[in-house]
Order: structure tokens, then C-alpha cells, then sequence
């Protein structure tokens, strides 16, 4: 969009902000005029049927949003999130991968640190330390690099990201055109910090949960969830945009997907939930607490009713490869830069040719690794098997090998071999599981064709 076309829909996008409900067809219109790339036809059209519907789930979830997000903060995501990162970024993501032949992202996931206040069970963070740390020029710098390549959504992970909250809030206010969003731990959400959050409009949380109290303390250390909670209750009075993210595995997974914890999240203010599956990853990695073959296939399924009943956007990091037509990673719609720099393919694969400091953004991804991901993937025809360490590790190790990638695990390196002989048996006992649903999914559609061609 040129800088007149950018002015007339934030004027358009104010003057929905006034009556929002009664403007969304106009809402929907501006979404299809921008999406030059026509990459989200489909979506746009999915919204308008789902929205427009008056006794649709999520015609009540946009209701409670207006009502109850401030408003300032909707519109600014609008802008940046949807507009600025999908519509119009796509676009131009599209553009330089061409120009530049390689995968171009659509989100950056970078830790400004690798230190943590908890030690979770089986979390890799608490393993690293507060050694590593990017400085607030290098995440400007990236943030820069990216923005030319048209990426304008960056996530914090860590490490504990609000460890770096000074910086961060900076970073949200010199780039007032991206949308920036974190995984914390919660706990250091202050009053303090929520009136920055308010300020600054760019920037969301999800707050890491593992269910309820007692699962969410024995991972995380007594008295994390009654603080997580008090965070939640603070933003909600402020009227903030939040959301949770759960890793599920063998002991809470039935937990993390009953009505009773999605609902308690939603009473408490949650619009989002992330799920992700707990991955085996570094020296101090737990491969029993990785999810049964019959619990990724409930929460498959689980996921879905949950989207279909519940004002809450819910996604499954592994289950949704569908959506995504497999792995997402290795830029092929985002990357991950640890607090050391190194620039991975995904947060969960620590292998690595690059490091942020020596080399641009753009030369990291055209680096071996990365183009072996853009050659690979997707790396199962079943896109509910996407993954290339959880459920395809001997795509992961040719990868690494012929690349000559080196692990860039900070806490003990990791052989590749050593890593992937860790979930290979949960992708042998997945593959026939994810099959038989792939293929029930297949007749689904093909009935639903065949209704349609009535
Ligand atoms: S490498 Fe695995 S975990 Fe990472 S994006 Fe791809 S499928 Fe997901």
C-alpha cells in the first residue's frame, strides 16, 4: 500500500472502531481490498459467513471482544496484525522470496534472553541461563531487516522474554507498524506494566498454563498458577488483549483440553489459546512426558470442537499443520533467534549455520540449513504428521547433516542422532494414528464437495 492508500483505511478502520458490530461487512471489504496476493480469499470469505451470522460463535466472540478489549488496542491490531503483518505483508513476503529466491517469513520469534525466573520441569530455559542476551540494537536491528522484507509480527519467547520488558515496550513504540506478542511465565505483570501494555497498543501476551493449579505448579513451581491468575485479573481490569498457551503431554493433556479449564480461561478474560505438545529437546529433556498417540489424536479433535463451540481462537502448533500445509519452519512462514543469536529454523530445532551478529537477516536464510527446509518440506504428504524432529526425524537428520549445521543447544550441544532416536517411537506410534485420521478428514471434504455439487 502506498502512503495514501495506508492513510484511507486507518481513517476506514476509525470510523468501523465507532460502531463496530454494524460496520464489520465494512470491515470485511477493506480486509479484500488489501489482500492484493489474494492469499486469504478463502479466510476473508470464511469470516464473512462466520461473522455476519448472527447466532454464529463467533459473531459472540467479536461482541465480547469490542465490549470488553479497549478499543484503541483493537484497532491497533487490526492495523498492524492484520493489515500490516498478513494482508499487505504476505504480499510483499511473496515479492522478496521471489526476488530473493528463499523462504521469507511471516513472524520472527526471538529471545531477548535466555534468563528465567522458574525452572520448569523439562524446559530447555532454566537449562541456558542468563549468559545470552540480545542487546536492544541487535532486536532493532532485526526488526528493521525484517520490516524490508515485509515481516511485521514478532514474538518474544526465552528464556523469561519480560525479563527484557524495558526494552521490549521500547522496541513496541519505535515500531508502531508491527504487532508484537510474548510467551511469559506471567509473573512479572505489574500494574506497572499493564499501564505500558495499554500505552504502547502493539503488544499481546499469552500467558504459559499447564491447566490447573496443581499441574500447572508441578511443572512450573508451587505458587506459579495463583500468580499467572492475579496477572490475568490485572489485565482484564485494564482491559488488555491476553491469551494462554499450554504444552501438553502425558499427564495434563486430558486437563489442558476439558471444558472446565478452556471455560475458566475464557471467564477470565483469554481470546486466544496456543497449544503446543511438549518436544524432548536438550540434555535435561524428559521423553516420558511426551504425549500418547491417542492423546495427540483427543486433542486433535478436541481442538476442532472447541473452535466450533467457544468464543476463544484456539490453534494446535502440531495438530493445525492442515492449515498450514505442513512445517511452518526454517522461514517458510517463521524462525526462531535465540539469545545468542543463532538463527534456528524453528524454536524447537537447535541446529544452526548462522548467527544474527555476523550475518543479515537475509544471508540467514539463505543459509544450508534453511534451504534444505525450503527444499524438504513439506517433509509428510500427511500434514498431520508436519514435523520433521517429532514426526519425520529422519528428515531432520539428513537436514542437519548435509547442511553441516552445528547444534546451537547453549547448554550442552546435542547430536542430532541422539536427539531424533528420542521421538522416534512417538512418530512410528503417530503415523498410523494421523493416517486414519487424515483419511477420514479426506472423505469428510469429499462428501462436503459432493452436497455442494447438488
Ligand atoms: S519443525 Fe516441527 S515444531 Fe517446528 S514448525 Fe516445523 S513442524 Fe512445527
Amino acid at each position: 500500500m502506498n502512503k495514501v492508500q495506508r492513510r484511507s483505511a486507518s481513517l476506514l478502520l476509525r470510523y468501523i472502531a465507532q460502531e463496530p458490530i454494524k460496520r464489520l461487512p465494512a470491515m470485511l471489504s477493506l480486509a479484500e481490498k488489501i489482500d492484493r496476493s489474494r492469499q486469504y480469499k478463502r479466510h476473508i470469505a470464511l469470516f464473512r459467513e462466520l461473522l455476519l451470522d448472527p447466532d454464529s460463535v463467533w459473531r459472540g466472540f467479536a461482541e465480547r471482544l469490542f465490549e470488553e478489549v479497549d478499543a484503541r488496542l483493537i484497532r491497533k491490531m487490526v492495523e498492524c496484525f492484520i493489515i500490516n503483518a498478513s494482508l499487505e505483508g504476505s504480499a510483499r513476503n511473496k515479492e522478496a522470496e521471489e526476488k530473493y529466491n528463499c523462504n521469507i517469513p511471516w513472524a520472527i520469534l526471538m529471545d531477548p534472553t535466555s534468563a528465567c525466573n522458574l525452572r520448569c520441569v523439562g524446559c530447555w530455559a532454566a537449562e541456558y541461563g542468563g549468559k545470552n542476551n540480545l542487546s536492544y540494537e541487535t532486536l532493532d536491528s532485526i526488526v528493521r531487516q525484517g520490516k524490508e522484507l515485509g515481516v511485521h509480527f514478532y514474538i518474544f519467547s526465552g528464556g523469561e522474554p519480560l525479563v527484557r520488558k524495558a526494552d521490549i515496550i521500547r522496541l513496541c513504540k519505535a515500531h508502531a507498524d508491527c504487532y508484537f506478542f510474548a510467551f511469559t511465565n506471567g509473573t512479572m505483570v505489574d500494574e506497572d506494566f499493564c499501564g505500558e501494555l495499554l500505552d504502547a497498543g502493539n503488544f499481546a501476551l499469552a500467558f504459559s498454563i499447564e491447566g490447573d493449579e496443581a499441574s500447572t505448579d508441578m511443572r512450573r513451581g508451587k505458587g506459579t498458577y495463583r500468580q499467572v491468575i492475579a496477572a490475568m485479573e490485572r489485565m482484564k481490569e485494564r482491559r488488555l488483549l491476553f491469551g494462554y498457551s499450554t504444552c501438553y503431554h502425558r499427564y495434563n493433556t486430558e486437563s489442558v483440553g476439558s471444558d472446565e479449564f478452556v471455560d475458566d480461561m475464557i471467564a477470565r478474560g483469554c481470546r486466544f489459546a496456543w497449544n503446543f505438545t511438549y518436544m524432548p529437546v536438550g540434555r535435561n529433556a524428559k521423553p516420558e512426558l511426551l504425549a500418547t498417540a491417542e492423546q495427540r489424536a483427543w486433542m486433535y479433535k478436541r481442538v476442532r470442537e472447541i473452535r466450533d463451540t467457544k468464543p476463544i481462537f484456539t490453534m494446535d502448533f502440531w495438530n493445525d499443520g492442515e492449515y498450514t500445509e505442513g512445517c511452518i519452519a526454517g522461514g517458510r512462514r517463521y524462525l526462531h533467534i535465540n539469545a545468542a543469536g543463532e538463527v534456528e529454523p524453528c524454536a524447537f530445532i537447535h541446529y544452526s549455520n548462522v548467527n544474527i551478529h555476523e550475518v543479515t537477516l537475509l544471508s540467514a536464510l539463505q543459509s544450508p540449513l534453511f534451504m534444505a527446509y525450503r527444499k524438504g518440506a513439506p517433509f509428510n504428504h500427511n500434514h498431520l504428521r508436519p514435523c520433521p524432529l517429532l514426526d519425520n526425524p529422519s528428515a531432520l537428520k539428513r537436514m542437519v547433516k548435509e547442511s553441516g549445521a552445528r547444534s546451537t543447544d547453549l547448554e550442552a550441544p546435542e547430536n542430532v542422532d541422539d536427539l531424533c532416536a528420542k521421538t522416534a517411537g512417538a512418530a512410528e506410534n503417530w503415523a498410523p494414528a494421523a493416517d486414519k485420521l487424515w483419511e477420514e478428514r479426506y472423505e469428510l471434504e469429499e462428501a462436503e464437495l459432493r452436497e455442494m455439487s447438488r
